[in-house]
């Protein structure tokens, strides 16, 4: 597959030799995309990641859905992360895909369970402080740490955090084989659906199996439920503090009787396949309540310092924009460092990058926000 794209790319003048360095902090979509995007401009790049090499699960994304992009990086970036695939599937398949394209990279060197504890810069380069003492300097600084962004408190001091919506989302992917076969979708049920609840509702998606199929028996039903009734929970176990949101609530921190209730909600809400979907993962503990954030940017840059992805811009998932927003991130950012990053150039480079997406960046979140504000508690 990478063979495919270095041939494609022979005559892409884009591909720059490596002049300059940069720092990317996290590894997950975003950071992984920025990491690629950066090594095509022409620079060294070292991501460092808080969490550990091994494999990680997510919801369902859509990474193809038929936007148009402007730039050759960004058509890159979208054929890598998609591998071809038009429909939503899952993040892990996404992420895999990123990650053995950013490893494959000599220009890219990856560290995992690497926690940048704080990031600082001065005349000549910008660094990071990380949970092990060392110090990883670039000509400038890129933060794909997500939602909790620490990158995002120095660069965006008087507005640190994102704001707590009010609603969670309880997703998982469940494989057809686990629900009873008179249940599974046929072959041209519609691959997205969404129920309504009483109050609350419901995104079902049908993705391929892990390994790519799509036969009958071998794919698997995601699902998010968007639920406004658990806010007291989440504070009650440090999900969300105030405004803030701290973490998701994971599968073995959910109590019994949540479990019990929400098997019951199930019950009255949820048409097949998604009844015995919900019911599974719920019985197996194979879920995770993710609180909802929000965050609209003023800016994504201070001096050799930037944000991208879910650090800069976070909307709520109902927009199914974030990832698409990180791609053009990644891109943007490509275009505008390709033409060099040395002295002062390296903050003219990244206010020419705030330039071209912060007014893109506080619309995406924006036009998610009324749903929230009637939906949220
Ligand atoms: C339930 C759900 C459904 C979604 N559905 C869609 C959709 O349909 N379409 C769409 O476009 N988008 C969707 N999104 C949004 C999309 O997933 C994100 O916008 C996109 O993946 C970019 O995320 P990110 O890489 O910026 O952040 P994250 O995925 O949060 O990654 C941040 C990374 O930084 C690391 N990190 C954090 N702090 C540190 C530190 N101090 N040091 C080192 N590493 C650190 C973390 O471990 C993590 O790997 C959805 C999101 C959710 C939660």
């Amino acid at each position: 597959m990478r063979k495919d794209f270095q041939s494609e790319s022979t005559n892409d003048t884009f591909i720059k030799e490596a002049n300059g360095s940069v720092v990317v902090v996290g590894a997950s979509l975003s950071g992984l995309m920025t990491g690629i995007a950066l090594s095509r401009a022409g620079l060294n790049v070292t991501i460092l990641e808080r969490a550990g090499a091994k494999p990680r699960s997510g919801a369902v994304l859509q990474v193809d859905s038929g936007e148009i992009d402007q730039t050759k990086t960004a058509k890159f970036l979208r054929k890598i992360a998609s591998g071809g695939i038009r429909s939503a599937e899952a993040w892990s398949s996404i992420q895999f895909r990123l990650r053995t394209e950013a490893e494959a990279d000599p220009k890219i060197t990856l560290y995992y369970d690497t926690r940048v504890q704080c990031v600082n810069q001065d005349d000549n380069s910008a660094w990071v402080v990380t949970d092990k003492g060392e110090t990883f300097h670039g000509d400038i600084l890129i933060g794909a740490d997500g939602h909790r962004s620490i990158v995002r408190r120095y660069v965006a001091s008087h507005k640190p955090s994102a704001t707590f919506a009010g609603y969670l989302i309880w997703v998982a992917i469940v494989d057809e084989n686990d629900i009873p076969e008179k249940h599974r979708p046929s072959l041209i049920a519609p691959k997205l659906s969404m129920p309504d609840g009483i109050g609350d509702f419901l995104l079902g998606s049908i993705i391929a199996g892990a390994d790519g199929s799509n036969a009958l028996g071998n794919r698997r039903l995601g699902w998010a439920w968007y639920d406004n009734t658990q806010n007291d929970l989440l504070r009650r176990l440090g999900c969300v503090d105030g405004n803030v949101v701290r973490h998701s609530l994971n599968a073995s921190d959910i109590p019994e009787q949540t479990l019990i209730e929400l098997a019951e909600q199930a019950a009255v809400r949820w048409p097949q396949p998604w009844l015995d979907a919900t019911l599974h993962s719920i019985k197996t503990r194979n879920l995770t309540g993710t609180p909802i954030a929000e965050y609209v940017p003023d800016n994504l840059v201070k001096g050799r310092i930037a944000i991208v992805g879910d650090a800069a811009h976070l909307p709520t998932p109902l927009t199914a924009s974030g990832f698409n927003a990180s791609l053009q991130d990644a891109a943007a950012l490509a275009e505008c460092v390709a033409k060099g990053i040395q002295g002062n150039s390296a903050a003219e480079a990244l206010l020419e990058y705030e330039s071209i997406r912060l007014k893109n960046a506080r619309q995406i979140v924006q036009s998610g926000q009324s749903f929230s504000r009637s939906f949220g508690r």
